[in-house]
């Protein structure tokens, strides 16, 4: 199959040869599943994705949804319909929840890599999937046994989709500043009032009945996020054979207009117009946060995974270019004007670009589903180890979230200027992975966010530091294996020295912590997110290089130069290696030597940031 969006055989590597995902069907909760079926799966999702949702990439995009103003109604393009259609119809919202509540109960690090594939060939379809998905999860985790039993087998069979409606105008970040209110009836129900914005697949016309989890506060409780509740919102109320009956009193106020994204609809919400908003309580009364978490954290993950499948499908499409376009002559040629025009990815420039875009391509898929892995991992063992891949997915989530968000962005401007300026033009979709890239550093809790969520939360109130010693012993035994495996001294030590100097800020930091120093601390949050994504990167290299530097040599032997060309020409096996392994050690040794800066500045004990206030920057317009 002619799939330019995800090459099948690094995902294959990543979830066979590195994770060993096979070795989760010895644990009761897989052991119904087989490596055939997992290839199965693989291959089906493939199919969906390179058959059923790229064709409708571009067309998504350019039609976009529409709202009317009259009605409140949103519709969708076919080219949004037709793909999520296929998505249900081959139950892939179900595939990792469990059989109890009709899903397939595979793993989670499949169930990334079926993410990825969605990303890949149509990022904003997977954001459907995915709302519908984890408001249905809400449901089932703290749902009441009646909202469980009408509201998941509608989800389940792509009926009624979801959404997470937590911002307004004034809490964005600051989400404990909501004024969503809600007052309890006497029938139990509640009355829910408000407006919410950004709400992603708010309204719609694919969907019989839209399921809204709303974050609200109960007359009398207390402000911030401790007084907040959690409210499911449908769009109809469930009659008593649980279709869709009467009207809710809701209605979508209008949509945004956007840079990217344009095939998943963000509208404003408005809420209980009439006073006659039915909400049903998840959970308990102010516990909104703690539920409301659990799918920001699932999304946070997915987050990443969406920001894998473009860089990926970016990655594919410069490749691709770079060995069709012709332009300039070879270097040997270079007094020869007549000389023939070569393809662009014969010249040294463009061979370090794509080698840039693939360093990070390569290294993030194996570290988001590598935390993937871990959550599996966190439910089938048990005591020490459990806790282990816990702490691990803990601690990784900011990481990929931002992390592969930011590099997303840049890998997307990278693969465009692959194309010269024909990457600015429509013709082909580069420009729109590029536009479609930058939002992912923005929702589920912008980057910055992230940054000081990894090191407040994750690593410095985190007891004894365990998240991050889990993490230091998990590269450490990446190095183990390397060394083991022959890998040269220059690829490993470089790491060994990033983790020592690592070591030295986060005692650095935990110095700051006693003497109260917090301001210092967060104005280093996001440079030091970025040098710890800098060092997973290179950690995933190490581990990669563990294992294919010795496929490598086994296929190729001790073959060099133009034997060695021949042999890879040749033998797609040996490209496959030689291309992991070459990638790795360009990342090591070109890219990494940044992240020593990255400490360097955080070492540098300034904080000139600390010193800017509002009139540090004249200039600035009225807006
Ligand atoms: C296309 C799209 C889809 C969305 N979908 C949804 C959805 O489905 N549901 C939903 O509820 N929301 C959704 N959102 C909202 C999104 O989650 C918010 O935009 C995001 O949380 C940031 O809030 P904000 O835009 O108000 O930015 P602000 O909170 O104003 O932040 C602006 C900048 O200031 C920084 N900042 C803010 N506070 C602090 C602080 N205390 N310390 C340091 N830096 C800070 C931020 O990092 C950011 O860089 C969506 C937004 C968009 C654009």
């Amino acid at each position: 199959m002619n799939n330019p969006v995800l090459d099948p055989r690094d995902l294959r590597y990543v979830l066979f040869e590195i994770l060993n995902i096979d070795s989760l069907t010895q644990f009761e909760k897989f052991a119904s599943f087989d490596h055939d079926t997992f290839e199965a799966t693989l291959d089906l999702i493939e199919n969906i994705a390179v058959k059923e949702c790229y064709p409708h990439f571009a067309d998504a995009d350019r039609i976009g949804c529409s709202w009317d103003q009259a009605t409140g109604n949103v519709t969708l393009p076919d080219a949004v319909k037709k793909p999520l259609k296929a998505y249900y119809d081959a139950e892939f919202i179900g595939i990792v929840e469990s059989p109890e509540i009709g899903g397939m109960g595979m793993p989670q690090t499949l169930g990334a890599a079926c993410g990825e594939f969605i990303s890949a060939a149509h990022q904003p379809l997977l954001m459907w999937g995915a709302l519908a998905h984890g408001s249905m999860m809400l449901i089932s985790n703290f749902g009441s046994d009646e909202l469980r039993k009408t509201y998941i087998p509608k989800m389940m069979a792509g009926e009624w989709g979801g959404t997470m409606c937590l911002t307004e105008t004034q809490a964005g970040s600051d989400v404990g500043r909501l004024t969503a209110r809600a007052v309890k009836q006497p029938d139990g129900t509640y009355r829910i009032t408000g407006q919410k914005i950004f709400i992603s697949a708010g309204e719609n016309d694919f969907y019989s009945n839209m399921v809204h989890p709303v974050l609200a506060r109960i007359e009398g409780d207390p402000e911030g996020t401790k007084g907040i509740s959690i409210f499911i919102v449908p769009k109809f109320l469930p009659d008593a054979k649980g279709n869709p009956g009467k009207r809710n009193d809701l209605k979508c106020t209008g949509i945004e207009h956007k840079m990217g994204i344009k095939g998943c609809v963000t509208c404003s919400m408005s809420f209980g117009d009439n006073g006659e908003c039915v909400g049903f309580l998840l959970g308990k009364e102010r516990e909104g946060m703690k539920i409301m978490f659990q799918m920001m954290n699932d999304f946070r993950m997915g987050t990443a995974v969406q920001a894998q499948g473009v860089s990926s499908a970016a990655y594919l499409h410069a490749a691709s270019y770079s060995k069709g376009r012709l332009q300039g002559s070879a270097l040997k040629d270079m007094n020869n004007p007549s000389a023939p025009m070569v393809p662009i990815i014969e010249h040294p420039d463009v061979q370090r670009m794509l080698l840039w875009i693939k360093s990070y391509v390569d290294a993030q898929r194996m570290l988001i589903y590598n935390m993937y892995y871990n959550m599996d991992l966190g439910t089938v063992l048990q005591g020490e180890e459990a806790k282990e891949a816990r702490a691990i997915v803990d601690f990784l989530v900011p990481v990929c979230k931002a992390g592969c968000s930011d590099r997303n962005v840049l890998i997307t401007s990278e693969a465009m200027q692959m194309f010269g300026g024909y990457g600015f033009c429509c013709d082909y979709p580069i420009e729109q992975m590029m536009r479609n890239s930058k939002i992912l550093c923005l929702f589920e809790g912008a980057n910055g966010i992230q940054g000081m969520d990894l090191v407040m939360r994750k690593l410095l109130m985190n007891p004894g530091q365990y998240n991050y010693s889990v993490f230091k012993k998990r590269i450490n035994e990446s190095v183990e294996l390397a060394r083991k495996n022959g890998i040269p001294a220059e690829y490993i030590d470089p790491v060994i020295k990033g983790l020592a100097r690592l070591d030295e800020y986060v005692e650095k930091m935990k110095g700051m912590a006693a003497g109260m120093k917090f301001h210092q601390i967060l104005s280093g949050a996001t440079p030091f997110r970025k040098a710890i994504y800098m060092l997973a990167i290179a950690w995933m290299h190490v581990w990669s290089l563990a294992v294919s530097y010795p496929k490598m040599k086994a296929i190729a032997g001790d073959r060099k130069g133009a034997e060695l060309k021949a042999l890879i020409a040749d033998n797609r096996e040996a490209a496959f290696y030689y291309s992991r392994v070459l990638t790795s050690r360009f990342f090591i040794r070109e890219e990494f030597p940044q992240f020593f800066g990255m400490m360097d500045a955080l070492f540098s004990d300034e904080w000139p940031a600390l010193e800017a206030f509002a009139e540090a920057f004249p200039g600035t317009v009225e807006m």
